[in-house]
């Protein structure tokens, strides 16, 4: 029986845990190494394993860093089963294509420049294709439920449970027995969620375990309370506003999107913001998530639910306005003033928000408010940490306007939080992934009674 590391290894992105136990081989995630150019070079090496020898994948929830490998995995030759719950089944299957689209564009791009130097014979395809993408959705099998057991192979039980993080994430708990005899259960806790959310339940305690694999996003760091972030939030739009100027809000697609329209909701509804509001969603992705999340209220927190089942609307406002095709996005730039945009990518890695910073970041009457996670290396990262000037599309951009960084509305549990969940396994051994090494050292000392390992990359572990 053992347990291999190949991705999210003394780094953030790129979740991949391989399995092995009674002749099979089930991955739990396939996810894509996110960040500078540095990094998602990783995303074309080697897996580590043979992809054609993968029985089963596991996926714990939608986001790019947990399932953006598997069109890639399908490319060099999975031929197995992949078990999720509904609502990241049909996440993933948004995220999987738009992250083929990109890998085309990226392709075409690096071609092109390569073609303007003599080197046309150095250019590669894309990473994957959107043929790949939709190849991986006929992978997809049986369909996970909360609390109940699996048979996922021989000798292989998987529970998925509610881990609070975005609609339909979970946290999977192995069953695991050799034909000889040696029984292990083992937990991934995937991405754990914030308890006291609006939208999604609090994760669900951890069930014994005899080994936990952890994530540590937030294992340093203890999160502001919810409440007075929204209020952060709104008192930044109305001072941005009263300056006369545009609100930018950097926001991940899933999850995160909702959840600023639900509050942007609940400001105009209490008057804490303008009814007069301008939202923009500016983001293709994020508008398609949103109609994904309004067909699974039973995944809400009970009180969201009902006010969905009554009918009500918990993202929708006024003043909202949906932008998917690319002429509406442009038409945004005229707008100088009393506009929140929301566009993605999150870390301003890629996507429609480069445009709108480029457009507003100069200017001293607007605000940047960043709600979520800046990985190391990203353009998020640089304004957060207070660049003077920023490069957009080969252009340098002087930073004046005002910068916000919100922390309260992490999706992510905290470390007080990560500290009670693996409280509750009461595991023996622990596996800390999904962190930067600082921060996983920091979180390491903060566990007592289990043994702590910080496994390297393809690192194997007997169990
Ligand atoms: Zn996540």
């Amino acid at each position: 029986m053992k347990l291999s590391f190949h991705g999210a290894a003394r780094g953030v992105t790129g979740s991949c845990h391989l399995v092995e136990c009674a002749g099979r081989r089930v991955l739990v995630d396939c996810g894509l190494y996110q960040g500078g150019r540095e990094i998602e070079e990783d995303n074309a090496g080697e897996f580590g394993f043979d992809p054609a020898g993968i029985d089963q994948v596991l996926l714990t929830h939608a986001h790019l860093d947990h399932c953006g490998r598997l069109p890639l995995l399908v490319k060099r030759g999975f031929r197995g089963e992949i078990v999720a719950t509904a609502p990241t089944r049909e996440l993933a299957r948004l995220v999987m294509l738009d992250a083929a689209h990109l890998q085309e564009e990226d392709g075409r791009h690096r071609a092109r420049r390569l073609a303007r130097r003599g080197r046309e014979r150095d250019a590669r395809g894309p990473l994957f294709s959107i043929l790949d993408a939709l190849n991986t959705q006929d992978a997809f099998g049986r369909v996970a439920v909360y609390g109940e057991a699996l048979q996922v192979a021989p000798g292989i039980r998987a529970t998925f449970l509610d881990a609070g993080h975005i609609l339909g994430s979970a946290s999977i708990l192995l069953e695991l027995q050799e034909p000889a005899g040696l029984r292990r259960r083992v937990l991934f806790s995937g991405d754990l969620g914030n308890a006291g959310r609006p939208l999604l339940r609090s994760p669900t305690p951890a069930p014994a375990a005899d080994a936990v694999v952890l994530e540590t996003t937030y294992g340093d760091r203890l999160h502001k309370p919810i409440g007075p972030s929204v209020e952060e939030l709104y008192g930044a739009i109305a001072d941005t506003f009263e300056r006369g100027g545009n609100v930018i809000i950097p926001t991940f697609a899933l999850e995160r999107a909702q959840e600023l329209l639900y509050y942007l909701r609940d400001g105009v509804e209490q008057r804490k913001l303008s009814r007069s509001t301008q939202v923009f969603l500016d983001s293709p992705m994020a508008i398609s998530a949103t109609a994904i999340f309004e067909r699974y209220p039973a995944f809400y927190e009970a009180q969201t639910a009902r006010r969905i089942r009554d009918g009500e609307d918990p993202f929708s406002l006024a003043g909202l306005h949906f932008t998917r095709e690319t002429a509406e996005s442009m038409a945004i730039n005229r707008i100088a003033a009393g506009a929140v945009i929301m566009a993605g990518s999150g870390m301003c890695t890629g996507g429609r928000i480069r445009h709108h910073l480029k457009n507003n970041l100069a200017r001293k009457h607007c605000s940047v408010v960043f709600v979520g996670y800046a990985g190391q290396g990203t353009l998020a990262r640089r304004i957060v940490d207070g660049a003077r000037s920023v490069r957009i599309f080969g252009e340098e951009v002087a930073v004046r306007a005002r910068v916000y960084t919100i922390n309260g509305f992490s999706a992510h549990a905290d470390q007080a939080e990560l500290i009670a969940w693996h409280a509750g396994s009461g595991a023996a051994r622990t596996f800390l992934v999904h962190g930067e090494e600082p921060v996983m050292r920091v979180f390491a000392q903060c566990l007592q009674k289990t043994e702590v390992e910080l496994p390297a990359l393809h690192q194997q572990f007997e169990l």
